[in-house]
């Protein structure tokens, strides 16, 4: 049972959210947006917060419901709030001796960092700060709060363009010669305060109001505006964040960090959001308010460095991660500010990370009994998995790069991974330079939330300045792109576009790369390294592996492809094509003069050549499969792919006759040409074929399947166990296969008994014509198991040609076609890319229910490409169907999903 009342609270203490909101999460969330609900449980948990307040998101709603209008009640409820909070500080808003002051914070559903903007230290005006000073004895601190109220307030709220107070600070600064804002003294606090208000009534005509009630007022419509501004939209509209949902407004009593040597802020995540190492990661600043760290204004510490400077603190933040972690169950990124030596929380959320940390986090977590195993397969998406799998730079080649002085320097690993592309300054060029199918590098001094669009466009970024908690290393973490920052021998000038580091000039369209996991840049692009396992992604796996249905096979045709999917933990090849064997220098000269013979016999002797090589691959596909079964197609494509193309055949055939080259040459092209216009297809993909082209050409099969035999009989003489599954392809009736799987169980028979061994194997089809799914019964009756080429499945149901879809209309289907000024979406996904559940699934059920009746022992699996993709494998497990094969880099996702859709 929950406690939702009828009517949501407009206004709660973080204290009572739970009793007069819901002791849900979800619940809570979305009234009291993440921030508010993360105060409220961090006061439950008994986390020492500064008290406060928290306006529901519904106030929000009804705000904008009513063109801009507060509800009429609210502010009278937040006084009345406010009440409280004063008796608990023992402070009043306003008061001339005890001044309290507030912080006035947004907060939605989600978390969206840096789109709405917090007032700190309202309730200041020209008496309390007198007073504030008094207060604390301490007269720098309050003028200080003071000048950041005025500069935040009229920001924020009179919406002064900022740029205006940052050039009247910078000349205070030059003018005192101090480095820091922090470092002012009074007299030039005070005359900035008068300054600020002289520059803001100039440009606005408006003044920050003395009463702090107003102040209020004005602050919490600010943070309402601000839901709409463009930069909330900008990444709403990004992320799929609902527009109707609203923010809350927190009001909080202030604590400050801003005091003295024993004060501070900063932030800091439960563990290391980079490699999931159980520390304290994050970074502070002494003497210091708000978002100075963030800000990049001044360089933060490492928290690390706490511990030398104040262990018992450090001892604080340390328990408090502890405390927060077994409350959440999960690693959380908080704010926190230390008031003379006495720590608060400001803020805590679920921490981003790295796609690496989120498997070593999840991993630990479940080690150290918080989480479930279960759980923690969950709580990874399995497109991390795939990240993690991406390719780093080669460490040979980075060495060779240092010898031969291509390496720049060195910024701060602020997001793991590599990337390669050209250097623009300007977020601006970079999403141009994408559009254009451009892979970029985006080279800033710093970013802030206006520059999210070039974030979004680049490959990776990279900034001279800001720590680990930057913007751009925050933003690139959460899109799992590389990113270096603080790189503060990178010496850029934006107007030139060009950017000094180390030796190098690097000027805009240059290429570079960038390793995020290290913080190195390189001059040019770097030659890539297949990726490895951790320890603790193979433990993750090795979980999934015990709890998934479904079993796991690879796309390979190759005795190397095969090698790394039995690394990656295939099961077996649910796919072995065999048209790229033909493809090489050598064969397919072969491959061609096989095509072109005259008479059977010609053919006869392309066809023994063919099969020595032939059973060399399977043999060694064989050894790399050993005691895993190895599902072979026969040959597939048209035999004129294996030619040269009809129009490169008749421009050299007339240049030749052009210039007089009579010759061998020439005779050899006019008879391939001829050849070539023989097998010419209007629409070859339904061509001939499949296991058409092997019922007019059957030595072809007959070739391949005594390879086969013979590759398993002298692998089993090598003691190794073989188990092939021979697969007769593009079946859309029944005798089709009937034919041509009698006269193969003949070859493979006279294979056996010639050589005196008997091998374990099947035959089979792949289902790819919708015709077959519809008469699977009788296809059951021969085959004994089935594997969905789902690729030919969905193109030949939809009747889309895949190459002509993609390019042309399938986008314009996705993005939604636009008739009489009205839009129409007709596809939610690519069906190629996704498996489209409606049709090509419910051939695939009909297929399945359908062989099963006839032959319950049916083998069905998927060899698509949708057998590597998430809520693909989800339906081929809810389906019943035994395996789903993928390539082999696609092999851990699938392990993963797998065990996912088991778990659901
Ligand atoms: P954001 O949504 O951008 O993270 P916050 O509302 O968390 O904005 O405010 C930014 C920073 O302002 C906080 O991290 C904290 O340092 C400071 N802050 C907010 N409220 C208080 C408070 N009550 N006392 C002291 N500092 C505060
Ligand atoms: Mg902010
Ligand atoms: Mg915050």
């Amino acid at each position: 049972m929950t406690t939702v009342k009828d009517a949501p609270p407009s206004v709660v203490l973080f204290d009572e959210a739970f009793d007069r909101v819901s002791n849900e999460r979800e619940k809570l969330r979305e009234m009291l947006g993440g921030k508010g609900a993360g105060l409220a449980e961090m006061c439950r948990a008994g986390v020492s917060v500064p008290p406060g307040m928290t306006i529901s998101t519904e106030m929000c709603r009804q705000y904008y419901a009513h063109n801009g209008t507060l509800p009429p009640t609210l502010m009278q409820e937040v006084m009345e709030k406010v009440k409280v909070l004063e008796e608990r500080v023992g402070r009043r808003l306003g008061d001339e001796a005890k001044p309290l002051l507030l912080s006035v914070r947004s907060g939605s559903k989600f978390s969206m960092p840096g789109m709405m903007d917090t007032i700190l230290n309202l309730g200041l005006n020209d008496k309390t700060v007198g007073a504030l000073g008094k207060l604390w004895n301490n007269e720098r601190f309050a003028w200080d709060s003071y000048r950041r109220f005025i500069q935040m307030y009229s920001a924020v709220v009179l919406e002064i363009p900022r740029e205006r107070f940052e050039h009247l600070l910078e000349s205070a600064r030059r003018k005192h010669q101090v480095e820091n804002d922090n470092e002012l003294p009074v007299p030039a606090l005070m005359s900035l305060v008068s300054s600020f208000k002289e520059m803001v009534k100039a440009t606005s005509g408006k003044v920050v109001p003395a009463d702090p009630a107003e102040q209020l007022k004005g602050a919490v419509e600010a943070v309402f505006r601000s839901w709409k501004n463009p930069r909330a939209i900008l990444y709403r509209n990004l992320h799929h964040i609902d527009h109707n949902l609203g923010t809350a407004v927190t009001v909080q009593a202030m604590v400050f960090g801003n005091l003295d040597e024993q004060s501070g802020t900063g932030v800091c995540f439960t563990r290391d959001p980079g490699t999931g190492e159980k520390l304290l990661f994050g970074e502070y600043l002494i003497n210091a308010q708000g978002e100075d760290v963030v800000a990049g204004i001044r360089t933060p510490e490492k928290i690390s460095s706490l511990k030398s400077e104040n262990a018992a603190l450090y001892g604080q933040l340390e328990k408090t991660a502890q405390l927060l972690e077994e409350f959440y169950k999960d690693v959380q990124d908080i704010e926190f500010t230390i008031e003379q030596g006495k720590l608060y929380l400001l803020q805590t959320r679920t921490g981003k990370r790295s796609a690496q940390a989120a498997v070593k986090i999840a991993v630990d977590l479940a080690n150290e009994g918080v989480i479930s195993r279960e759980e923690a397969l969950k709580r990874i998406a399995p497109e991390q998995i795939n990240q993690l799998l991406l390719p780093s730079f080669d460490p040979a080649e980075k060495e060779k790069a240092e010898k031969e002085s291509r390496y720049l320097g060195k910024g701060l690993n602020a997001s793991p991974g590599a990337a390669i592309g050209m250097v623009s300054f300007s977020p601006h060029e970079a999403e141009k330079l994408s559009e254009k199918g451009h892979k970029v590098i985006l080279v800033r001094p710093e970013t802030c939330p206006d520059d999210l669009h070039g974030i979004v466009a680049a490959k990776g970024v990279l900034t001279s300045r800001g720590g680990m908690t930057s913007h751009a290393a925050v933003v690139a973490r959460g899109m799992g792109k590389p990113c270096v920052t603080g790189c503060s021998s990178l010496l850029i000038d934006l107007e030139a576009e060009e950017a000094t580091l180390g030796t190098h000039v690097i000027r805009k369209g240059d290429v570079i790369s960038l390793d995020g996991s290290t913080g190195e840049i390189f001059w040019g692009a770097m030659a890539m390294k297949a990726p490895e396992f951790t320890g603790e992604l193979t433990t993750l796996l090795e979980w999934a592996d015990s709890f998934r249905a479904l079993g796991i096979r690879a796309n390979a045709d190759t005795p190397q492809d095969a090698r790394r999917a039995r690394e990656f933990g295939a099961e077996g090849i649910g796919l072995c094509r065999t048209e790229h064997m033909f493809m090489d220098q050598e064969r397919l000269p072969i491959m061609q003069s096989m095509i072109m013979a005259a008479s059977k016999e010609d053919r006869e002797v392309a066809l023994v050549q063919l099969r020595a090589m032939q059973k060399e691959d399977f043999r060694a596909i064989f050894e790399a499969m050993d005691g895993y079964p190895v599902t072979i197609r026969l040959l597939d494509p048209p035999l004129h792919e294996f030619l040269p193309s009809l129009e490169e055949l008749l421009e050299s055939v007339a240049t030749r006759r052009a210039k007089g080259l009579e010759g061998q040459r020439l005779f050899r092209e006019e008879k391939l040409l001829k050849r070539v216009r023989e097998l010419k297809e209007s629409n070859p993909m339904m061509g001939l074929r499949g296991c058409r082209l092997g019922l007019l050409f059957p030595e072809i099969n007959e070739m391949q399947v005594t390879a086969i035999f013979e590759a398993a009989v002298e692998a089993r003489r090598q003691g190794i166990e073989v188990k092939p599954e021979i697969m007769i392809p593009l079946v859309g009736h029944e005798r089709e296969l009937q034919a041509v799987q009698q006269h193969l169980e003949k070859v493979a028979l006279s294979v056996m008994e010639r050589e005196g061994m008997n091998v374990e194997y099947l035959f089979g089809t792949m289902i790819e014509v919708p015709r077959a799914c519809l008469v699977a019964d009788k296809i059951a009756e021969t085959a004994t198991f089935f594997s969905f080429g789902t690729n030919d499945l969905t193109q030949m149901t939809f009747g889309y040609s895949r190459d002509d879809a993609e390019g042309k209309f399938l986008q314009r289907y996705l993005d939604g076609v636009e008739i009489d000024g009205e839009k129409h979406k007709i596809l939610q996904d690519n069906p190629f890319e996704i498996l489209d559940r409606d049709g090509v699934g419910q051939l695939m059920q009909i297929a399945v229910q359908k062989g099963r009746v006839v032959k319950p022992s049916l083998k069905v699996g998927v060899c698509g490409e949708h057998g590597g993709e998430s809520s693909s494998i989800h339906f081929a497990h809810k389906i019943g169907l035994d395996y789903v094969s993928s390539s082999p880099f696609r092999v851990p996702l699938a392990r993963l999903s797998a065990a996912q859709a088991a778990l659901k």
